[in-house]
C-alpha cells in the first residue's frame, strides 16, 4: 500500500469514526424524538381509557339516590332496634348490590352509624360502623345526590363510593352508600398494550392496570398530606410507598420516565387531567419501540454512510490507483523517451562513426589503388626507362668503336621501348577517358575472328589452342568493332595467362544467343578475389605482367553497349567469362 491510499485509508477510517461519534451522540436526541411521536400517538389510546373510566363512574352515578327512595329504608331508620326490619333491609340490600354486582350496599343514619348492610354476613362487614368521618358521608348529609371518593382503609381493598342523602320530605334522616371495587373499572383496560395508571390530587396511584403500582406516591407525600390521609382513612398510610419513577419531560403533556422495579422500565408517560374529579389519568407505552426506531434509524443512516463511505472509498481508490498508473506510464514513458535518446545518440554516434570509417575505408582504397597503381606504372615504366638507358649506353659504345650495325639494334630496342611505353600510355589514356564512341549492330562473328587473329601470334610462339564454335547463324549485337573485339582480347590474353604454367592450353569460345562465353583450362579464380577481379589496378599477376587495368577497362566497354560482363568458375575447372551484349537488328553491310 502506498502513501496516497494509506492516506485515504486513515481519511476514511477517520470519517467512520466520527460518523460513529455523532451516530452515538445523536441517539438519546432520536430517542426522544421518536417517544414524542409514540406519546402522540397515545393521545387517542388515552382519550378512549378515560372516556371509559368516566362512563364506568357515571353508570353507578345515580344508583344510591334510587335506593335512597326505597321506603323500608326510612322505615328502619324511623325504628332502628327493629330487627325484623333490619334483617329485611340487609337482606334487600344484599339483593341489590347482588344484582348491581357492587361490593356493598349500605344504609347510615344521619350519625354515621351503619343500620342495615348488603354485607351482614361476612366478615369485617360495614354492619354497626361508624363512617361519619368520610367525606362523601358529609356531603351526602348536605344534600348533594351523589358523592365519592377512595378507600382503602377498612377491608384493604381499594372502594369506590356512591352516596346519597335518604330524605323524608326535606328531612335527610340517613345516608346510603354504594361501594364498588376498583377493580371492576380497572378491567376495561385489560388487553391494551399500553399500561394506564389514575392518580389523585396527591399524586397517589389508586387505579393501575399494574397491580405492583397500586397504593403507590409518584412523588413524596408532605407532611400535611399524609396528616390528611390519615385524618380522612383514606388509604392505608403504613402501605404508602414511592414509586421510583424519574421523569424527564417530553412536551407539555408528555414525559419519559423510568421506573425501577425488580427491573428497570422505560415508558413514555401521556397524561390527561379529570379536572372534576381532581384525578390524572396517564397511559404508559413502553419506549422500546421509540428505542428500537431510533436504532433502527441509525443503523440504516450508519449503512447508508458505510455505503456512501465504501463507494467514496471505491471512488477514491479508483482515483488513486489511475493517478499511479498514470505517474507510472509518465514514467515509463520518460524512461523511453530517455532510452530512446539515448538510443539515437548512440545510433547518431554509430551512423558517425560508419561515415568515419567508410570515409577512411573510401580513403584507404584511394590510397591502395594508388599505390597498386603507381607500383604498377612505376615498374611498367622504370623497366622500359633502365633499358633505354642501357640500350643508349649500349649504343653510344658502339658508336664509339664505329660498330655501328650493333649501335643500330640497340637503337631499335630503344625504339622498341618506346612503342612498348607508348602501349602503356594509350591504356591508361583508355581508362581515364571513356571514349564516347557511337555503337551500331555488329556480326559477332567476324569480331570473334578478328580478335583471335590478334593473338593468334602470342600462341604460336607459347603453344596452346582456340577452340572456337562459330554460332550456326549470323548473330547481330550492338557495339563497337574495335572495342568489342578489344573485350575479347583481353578475355583470351586472361586465359592464356592463366594457362601459362599449364601443358595443354585449350581456350573455348562460343556463342549462346547474344552472350559470348570464354573459358579456359586454367586453376580459375580464386573465390575470395572474384568480387575484385573488375576493380581498376586489381591483378594477382607479378609485376610487369599485369597493370590490372584489362577487365576494368572491359566492363566499361560492355556496359557503354548496354551489356554486362561476368566472371565465374566453370564446375569442370577454370574461369569462364560471360559477354552478355544486346541484340542488333541486322543490316546488309557490317558497320564496321
Ligand atoms: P591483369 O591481366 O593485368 O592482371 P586484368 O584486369 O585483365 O588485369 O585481370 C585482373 C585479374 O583477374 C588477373 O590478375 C587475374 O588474377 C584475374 N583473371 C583474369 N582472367 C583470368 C582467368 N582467365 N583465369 C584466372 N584468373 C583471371
Amino acid at each position: 500500500m502506498n502513501v496516497s491510499r494509506r492516506r485515504i485509508f486513515g481519511l476514511l477510517t477517520g470519517l467512520a469514526l466520527a460518523l460513529a461519534v455523532a451516530g452515538s451522540l445523536s441517539f438519546p436526541a432520536l430517542e426522544r424524538h421518536y417517544m414524542r411521536q409514540q406519546a402522540a400517538q397515545n393521545a387517542v389510546p388515552l382519550q378512549l381509557a378515560v372516556e371509559g373510566l368516566r362512563a364506568a363512574i357515571d353508570r353507578y352515578a345515580p344508583l344510591p339516590a334510587l335506593i335512597a327512595e326505597r321506603p323500608s329504608l326510612t322505615a328502619l331508620l324511623a325504628d332502628p332496634d327493629n330487627s325484623a326490619l333490619r334483617d329485611a333491609v340487609n337482606e334487600d340490600l344484599r339483593q341489590t348490590a347482588a344484582t348491581v354486582r357492587a361490593s356493598d350496599v349500605y344504609l347510615m343514619d344521619i350519625s354515621g352509624l351503619t343500620l342495615a348492610a348488603a354485607s351482614y354476613r361476612e366478615a369485617g362487614t360495614y354492619l354497626g360502623r361508624n363512617f361519619s368521618y368520610q367525606s362523601y358521608f358529609s356531603q351526602a348529609l348536605n344534600g348533594d345526590l351523589s358523592s365519592f371518593s377512595v378507600y382503602g382503609t377498612t377491608t384493604g381493598e381499594r372502594g369506590y363510593f356512591y352516596a346519597a342523602p335518604v330524605e323524608v320530605g326535606e328531612r335527610i334522616v340517613g345516608v346510603l352508600a354504594v361501594k364498588f371495587n376498583i377493580a371492576a373499572f380497572e378491567s376495561i383496560w385489560r388487553g391494551a398494550t399500553s399500561e394506564f395508571m389514575v392518580t389523585d390530587r396527591n399524586d397517589f396511584v389508586f387505579m393501575s392496570s399494574r397491580p405492583d403500582w397500586h397504593f403507590r406516591a409518584i412523588r413524596p407525600l408532605s407532611d400535611a398530606t399524609l396528616r390528611v390521609i390519615a385524618q380522612n382513612l383514606q388509604y392505608p398510610i403504613d402501605r404508602i410507598e414511592l414509586l421510583p419513577i424519574t421523569q424527564t419531560p417530553l412536551d407539555a403533556d408528555s414525559d419519559y420516565v423510568v421506573i425501577e422495579g425488580p427491573e428497570r422500565e422505560g415508558f413514555v408517560l401521556t397524561s390527561q387531567q379529570l379536572t372534576d374529579l381532581n384525578w390524572t389519568m396517564s397511559s404508559l407505552s413502553p419506549n422500546r419501540p421509540a428505542t428500537l426506531n431510533a436504532l433502527t434509524t441509525l443503523l440504516i443512516a450508519g449503512l447508508t454512510a458505510l455505503l456512501l463511505l465504501g463507494g467514496l472509498l471505491a471512488y477514491m481508490l479508483k482515483q488513486a490507483r489511475q493517478a499511479e498508473a498514470f505517474a507510472q506510464e509518465q514514467k515509463a514513458k520518460r524512461l523511453l523517451e530517455a532510452a530512446v535518446v539515448a538510443r539515437t545518440a548512440d545510433l547518431q554516434t554509430a551512423l558517425a562513426d560508419l561515415k568515419q570509417t567508410q570515409t577512411d575505408l573510401i580513403q584507404a582504397g584511394k590510397l591502395s589503388a594508388l599505390g597498386q597503381m603507381s607500383a604498377a606504372l612505376s615498374h611498367e615504366f622504370n623497366q622500359p626507362l633502365a633499358a633505354v638507358k642501357s640500350y643508349a649506353d649500349n649504343a653510344g659504345a658502339f658508336l664509339d668503336r664505329d660498330r655501328i650495325p650493333e649501335a643500330r639494334e640497340n637503337i631499335n630496342r630503344i625504339s622498341k621501348m618506346a612503342d612498348r611505353m607508348a602501349t602503356i600510355s594509350a591504356h591508361l589514356r583508355n581508362f581515364a577517358r571513356r571514349p564516347q564512341q557511337a555503337t551500331g549492330p555488329l556480326l559477332l562473328n567476324a569480331v570473334v575472328l578478328d580478335a583471335i587473329a590478334v593473338v593468334e601470334m602470342r600462341i604460336a610462339s607459347e603453344g596452346g589452342q582456340i577452340d572456337y564454335t562459330p554460332p550456326d547463324h549470323d548473330v547481330w549485337v550492338t557495339g563497337g568493332h574495335v572495342r568489342l573485339q578489344q573485350v575479347i582480347v583481353n578475355l583470351l590474353n586472361n586465359a592464356l595467362d592463366a594457362m601459362a604454367d599449364q601443358k595443354d592450353r585449350v581456350v573455348q569460345i562460343w556463342v549462346d544467343g547474344t552472350t559470348l562465353r570464354v573459358r579456359d583450362t586454367g586453376s580459375g579464380i580464386d573465390p575470395a578475389t572474384l568480387p575484385n577481379i573488375f576493380d581498376p589496378f586489381f591483378t594477382t599477376k607479378a609485376p610487369g605482367k599485369g597493370l590490372g587495368l584489362g577487365l576494368s577497362i572491359s566492363f566499361n566497354i560492355v556496359t557503354d553497349f548496354g551489356g554486362t560482363i561476368t566472371a565465374d568458375n566453370d564446375p569442370g575447372g577454370g574461369a569462364v567469362f560471360s559477354v552478355v551484349l544486346q541484340p542488333a537488328r541486322p543490316v546488309e553491310v557490317a558497320a564496321q
